[in-house]
């Protein structure tokens, strides 16, 4: 009996057109989507955006590919509630989130998650309410009323405030007008997000080098299809200008572009860069931008309204009606890796996302990383090489100072030599900018009696003294007290210490050897957030500061006219950590930095503090000779099967107890497959041993070149222990930080 009624259900259920049921991708980290019905008289294709049930949830999915084989019974399916009124996303952009979720062995609804919005996005934006001029005279023709007389006419609506602007009158002036009948009502279709840039607005003068690097691009993008380029020029080489033909050009073309920035938040100055060129501002994107824009852009670009998008990493997922350009500045930057649910770098996604999309990729960077060097030696990246800067500025002169034989004054932080260099600079009405990554005060305070180190109640890390707030704070996961008075150890009054410097410390200094000056401290803690950030990059750029003291947030992108010193607080600082591009990245946050000087034909210095003056990456930047320093790292990584000559994965197992995490990472490592070039260092405990109250292990995967890392990770993962309690584990593919 019950053979037979299955049977029939089968028979049933095989006449059933297959698209009554579908898959639908939700943002949760399940490996693949879930199967819905597909309610009588909704009509959704692959790439769809939906709103479907899950368990007592409402949620957002996209219809993805691959046909429902007839064996689900629609009835027994939870139905799809809503489409949304939205263009599905392409077929590259799905190809493109399954290739990410597989390479970076993340579920792929995390990655769609990534790519759509909240549902208010989707719906169409209301019509705005607005005026037409009938004709006729007001009964008193004030000078005010005839303002506005003078600029209507009966073809052009105007938004009541508009017209009031554009008038130059207050909108009571427009209400008396529209109360004796002189105006209608009409409904406008809502202004656009971003106005449409226009390619040949303000094209500049290419000449000398630009010249042929931009004809080199132009060249790609004229041609069509997917191709790498790597523009490498110096800090002020006119970079920007070249890009900027490249996506003039993809405008023409009736393309979408996105230009990718490692920290669009305080890039103001280019997006007015970008409006000078192409008489409009790109639209933007980013953590900072609030909710209701948020929607509009993502609205935009899903239509193709929004031309040109200027965006943090996470743009790079943004559903594109037809992107035909991608940009990635400053490519080399640390900035572009996310290390949060999906672990991806976007500078190497982006290159994936051209070749789906079959479409040009510009990477730009005054300091390459070594990857995209080597990826440039090999041809895979057409290489675009500027050399000088741009105009009469000149790169600054950069020198050393040897600390060992120039040292600071007792409990100061800046050679005499530095001390003077920025007296000079400040006398002749210039700018110094003094760099020091590191925020706060000081990174340890200590009790000088018994020696009492301040640290995190949750995480392996100093708390770290910020005078100007009065707490200290843990930099790992914010937690923070009042500054103490007392030693809690041994109850000693006001016998704690400071040690080494932070950006509020060198103030002090600052401050001491130079009372009169203007100073600002900039570093991302600062009160305000972003706004006040914003202001005080404008105040500098008019000159409204003469020292500068901050972070690596003003090695970024900035063009402070002014600014003719640059000194380096502690060259050394990113050196000693352990990790494989210490050395690298210290060259290129020094280069970034330094070449914030002298951008406007200014003679200009960088004086670097170092304890080191015979270390590579300290030659390296003294000599003007990057090329060798490049190809020294680029030997020692092949030496090493490095990437990008051989290939790292992560893994960090963490739990509430040291013995849960440790336990199951020896698992891991237990189940490792045997693999010939294929090999597993660890579990050990990670340098950041404990963070949030959570203890960590890590394991590191090291491959050859061409390893299967993926299909590795994916076997450890099904043969090891199962994850239970607190456990939990994150894969890095690529890593960057090995903290
Ligand atoms: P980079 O991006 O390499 O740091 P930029 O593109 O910012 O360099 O150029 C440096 C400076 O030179 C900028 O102030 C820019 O406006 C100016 N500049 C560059 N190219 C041109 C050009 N072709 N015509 C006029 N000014 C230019
Ligand atoms: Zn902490």
């Amino acid at each position: 009996m019950g053979t037979d009624s299955s049977t029939l259900f089968g028979a049933l259920f095989e006449t059933l057109p297959a698209r009554h049921v579908v898959p639908v991708l939700v943002p949760l980290p399940a490996p693949g989507p879930y199967s819905y019905a597909v309610p009588e008289g909704m009509h959704v294709e692959p790439g769809a955006v939906v709103q479907v049930p899950l368990g007592p949830r409402q949620v957002i999915g996209v219809v993805w590919d691959g046909e429902n084989d007839g064996k689900l019974d629609p009835k027994k399916l939870r139905p799809i509630t809503s489409a949304f009124d939205c263009p599905p996303l392409s077929k590259e952009m799905r190809r493109f989130i399954e290739w990410v979720a597989g390479y970076t062995l993340s579920p792929p609804g995390l990655v769609a998650r990534m790519a759509i919005r909240a549902p208010a996005a989707l719906d169409p934006e209301p019509m705005v309410e607005g005026l037409r001029y009938l004709g006729g005279e007001p009964e008193r023709r004030t000078p005010a009323r005839a303002k506005v007389l003078d600029i209507v006419d009966g073809d052009i609506p105007w938004t009541k405030a508009g017209l009031a602007h554009a008038a130059g009158v207050s909108t009571s002036v427009i209400d008396g007008l529209i109360r004796q009948g002189l105006f209608e009502t009409v409904f406008l279709p809502p202004p656009p997000v971003v106005a449409k840039p226009d390619p040949d607005y303000s094209p500049p003068r290419i000449e000398g080098p630009q010249k042929e690097a931009a004809a080199e691009i132009l060249e790609l993008v004229r041609k069509g299809g997917y191709s790498a380029s790597l523009i490498d020029g110096v800090t002020g080489s006119g970079k920007t200008e070249v890009y900027f033909e490249a996506i003039a050009e993809t405008l023409r073309r009736g393309k979408q572009v996105l230009i990718l920035l490692p920290e669009i938040a305080l890039t103001a100055s280019f997006l007015d860069r970008f409006h000078d060129r192409f008489g409009a501002r790109p639209g933007e994107w980013h953590s900072d931008l609030a909710p209701r824009m948020r929607e509009k852009v993502w609205r935009g670009i899903v239509t193709g309204d929004v031309q040109v998008v200027a965006g943090a990493r996470s743009a790079l997922f943004l559903p594109f009606e037809n992107l035909g350009l991608i940009i990635v500045d400053e490519e080399h930057d640390p900035a572009y890796k996310q290390e949060d649910r999906v672990f991806y770098n976007a500078r190497d996604m982006a290159v994936v996302r051209a070749r789906i999309g079959d479409f040009p990729i510009v990477l730009v960077s005054a300091t390459p990383s070594v990857e995209s060097q080597v990826n440039a030696q090999a041809a895979r990246y057409h290489l675009v090489h500027l050399p000088t800067r741009f105009g009469d500025a000149a790169l600054p002169d950069l020198h050393l100072i040897d600390l060992r034989r120039h040292p600071p004054e007792r409990g100061g932080f800046l050679s005499p030599i530095l001390v003077r260099a920025i007296g000079k600079t400040v006398e002749r009405g210039e700018q110094a900018l003094l760099f020091l990554n590191r925020r706060g005060y000081a990174p340890l305070t200590l009790c000088r009696v018994c020696g009492h180190r301040f640290q995190c109640p949750q995480c392996s890390s100093w708390l770290v003294e910020h005078r100007f707030r009065n707490q200290i704070q843990c930099h790992q996961c914010g937690y923070s007290e009042p500054t103490p008075e007392a030693c809690p150890e041994c109850g000693t009054l006001d016998h704690l210490v400071a040690c080494g410097p932070g950006v509020e410390r060198i103030a002090e200094e600052v401050e001491k050897h130079f009372p009169d000056a203007r100073t600002i401290v900039m570093s991302s803690d600062m009160l305000g957030g972003v706004k006040r950030l914003r202001l005080e990059l404008e105040a500098i750029t008019k000159g409204e500061a003469d020292i500068v003291i901050g972070t690596q947030l003003v090695a970024k992108g900035h063009n402070f006219p002014l600014m003719t010193l640059v000194g380096i607080v502690d060259a050394d600082l990113g050196l000693a950590n352990g990790d494989p591009r210490a050395a690298e990245r210290t060259f290129q946050l020094l280069s970034q930095v330094t070449g914030r000087a002298g951008r406007t034909g200014l003679k200009s210095h960088g004086l670097l503090q170092t304890y080191q003056p015979q270390h590579p990456v300290m030659q390296a930047i003294v000599s003007g000779d990057p090329g060798a320093f490049y190809e020294r790292e680029i030997t020692e990584r092949e030496k090493a099967v490095l990437p990008p000559f051989g290939r790292l994965a992560s893994i960090i197992v963490s739990a509430d107890s040291r013995a849960d995490a440790e336990i199951h990472a020896r698992g891991l490592r237990a189940a490792s497959p045997h693999v010939s070039g294929i090999s597993v260092l660890g579990p050990a405990e990670a340098p950041l041993a404990l963070v949030r109250g959570r203890h960590r292990f890590r394991l590191l995967v090291h491959g050859r070149r061409n390893s299967d890392m993926q299909a590795f990770m994916q076997a450890m993962m099904a043969n090891g222990p199962k994850i239970r309690g607190s456990v939990q584990v994150q894969i890095d593919i690529d890593p960057q930080s090995f903290l």
